[in-house]
């Protein structure tokens, strides 16, 4: 097995991540996240909004609405130019995405470029291709009373798209926001939500997902300062990842995206690249989106998006530096630095070293014997007694010790704490360590 394969079957086994729809027998491209992986996942994104949001005073939050305007995604382009190249084989009707399963091509190959390629069908092994054709990702619905068996024009009047990203909700309250509260430049507006892409193929675990959590900032600048504003959102994603998620500076590579391969709206972009278990993948973008989105609502909708400068009354549509994050792609960054084996005493154990920080549980307390009714009462209260000071303390007394440590150290608990015969004469207990497997004493007071 894989690392990635272990990591899928730990996080399955141990509540983190199963499939989505997993008693009907799965739903591609979905995840769902369980006990413990809904609070990892949410403790990254809650550190997120702390380093992001309440700790700085010039990026304020929003949460839009996912259900948006149709024209947002005619304005951004998205109608029109977000697809992928979709390539059918005649012979057994599978589709792919060309440009995955062809090598030296990119999103923007043509039928020709294709077929030189001379890549066979991964599923029959033939050489018969239909067209390129391109396939737009965004998921359609209808809002409002439309019935199967309407005409044509009533179902495409009460269109919508499940939104492809949270980028638009921000871009689209802008105005509210100047409106309201006025900010100086730079500042920014952050969003943490689902946006949705109907992938030809998803793959990889959680990393190419249907359906998946962003984490994204618009952050409004000065046109002359773009440069400088880009270097700062840039450090700064340094520091969120490395010092607040601790993923290793080594494993985080910067690819400055050729101009060919940027998205539609950039002029500048860094992909922050990542070692995952299964080879470097993308973990999040940063790019320089200039006015393209203000300019188009403002275009689209018919009203102003300019900003008055205060101290210099200059007005213009300010730019725009905006990183992207897949909450999906950091949590399995995480989880995947974290998955840790070694042998402790000729046994082998596999241990997740979370930071203290993202662990779902701080301590994990428990009697040493089940059966004591003694130990189990003072464990009660030393368990009690830890949840009134920390939130994320777990209990347990099922099976041998020896089974709850192993148990403990899947799930990433830092510390271990047990209840013992000794306690009850001196009000000592005895932490171990996750890491080093380390046991001291202390007394509960200290605790
Ligand atoms: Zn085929």
């Amino acid at each position: 097995m894989s690392k990635l394969d272990d990591i899928v079957s730990l996080c399955k086994r141990r509540g983190f991540i199963f499939p989505g729809s997993d008693v009907y027998g799965g739903f591609a491209g979905t995840w769902d996240f369980g006990p413990l992986g809904v609070t990892l996942k949410k403790k990254i994104m809650d550190e997120w909004w702390k380093f992001f949001v309440e700790d700085r005073e010039d990026i304020y939050g929003i949460d839009a609405a996912i259900l948006m305007n149709p024209k947002t995604w005619e304005a951004s382009g998205h109608t029109a130019t977000f697809a992928d190249p979709l390539v059918e084989c005649k012979e057994c009707k599978s589709r792919f995405r060309a440009d995955k399963i062809a090598d030296g091509i990119n999103e923007s190959v043509t039928t020709e470029e294709f077929l030189a390629t001379h890549t066979k069908c991964p599923v029959c092994g033939k050489e018969n291709w239909g067209p390129i054709r391109k396939f737009n990702m965004m998921f359609l619905t209808h809002v409002g009373a439309v019935l199967p068996d309407d005409d044509k024009e009533v179902a495409e009047k009460n269109i919508a798209y499940l939104r492809p990203e949270t980028a638009q909700g921000i871009f689209t309250n802008y105005k509210n926001v100047i409106d309201t509260i006025y900010p100086d430049l730079p500042f920014g507006l952050a969003q943490q939500g689902k946006a949705f892409r109907n992938e030809i193929s998803p793959r990889d675990f959680i990393l190419r997902d249907r359906e998946c959590s962003q984490m994204e900032i618009e952050y409004f600048v000065n046109p002359n300062t773009w440069e400088e504003n880009f270097e700062t959102m840039r450090s700064l994603q340094h520091e969120f990842l490395e010092n607040i998620l601790e993923l290793p500076k080594n494993k985080i590579h910067e690819l400055e995206v050729p101009a060919e391969d940027r998205a539609h709206y950039s002029k500048r972009t860094i992909d922050f690249m990542f070692d995952y278990p299964n080879g470097e993948e993308e973990l999040m973008g940063l790019a320089y989106r200039t006015d393209f989105d203000l300019s188009n609502i403002a275009r689209e909708s018919g009203k102003s998006m300019d900003y008055r400068d205060k101290k210099t009354n200059e007005v213009f549509i300010p730019h725009v530096i905006e990183p992207s994050i897949g909450v999906e792609r950091l949590f399995l960054a995480v989880l995947s630095t974290a998955y840790s084996k070694d042998e402790i005493n000729g046994e082998k154990r596999v241990f997740l070293k979370l930071p203290e920080n993202l662990a779902p549980y701080k301590f994990c307390v428990s009697p040493l014997l089940k059966n004591k009714p003694e130990l189990v009462e003072k464990a009660k209260e030393v368990y009690n007694l830890l949840r009134k000071k920390y939130s994320n303390v777990t209990w347990d007394d099922s099976g041998n010790i020896g089974k709850r440590y192993r148990k403990q150290d899947e799930i990433g608990t830092p510390k271990c704490i047990v209840i013992d015969f000794e306690t009850l004469e001196n009000d000592t207990i005895t932490i171990r360590d996750r890491n080093t497997t380390e046991q001291i004493r202390k007394s509960i007071s200290e605790l």
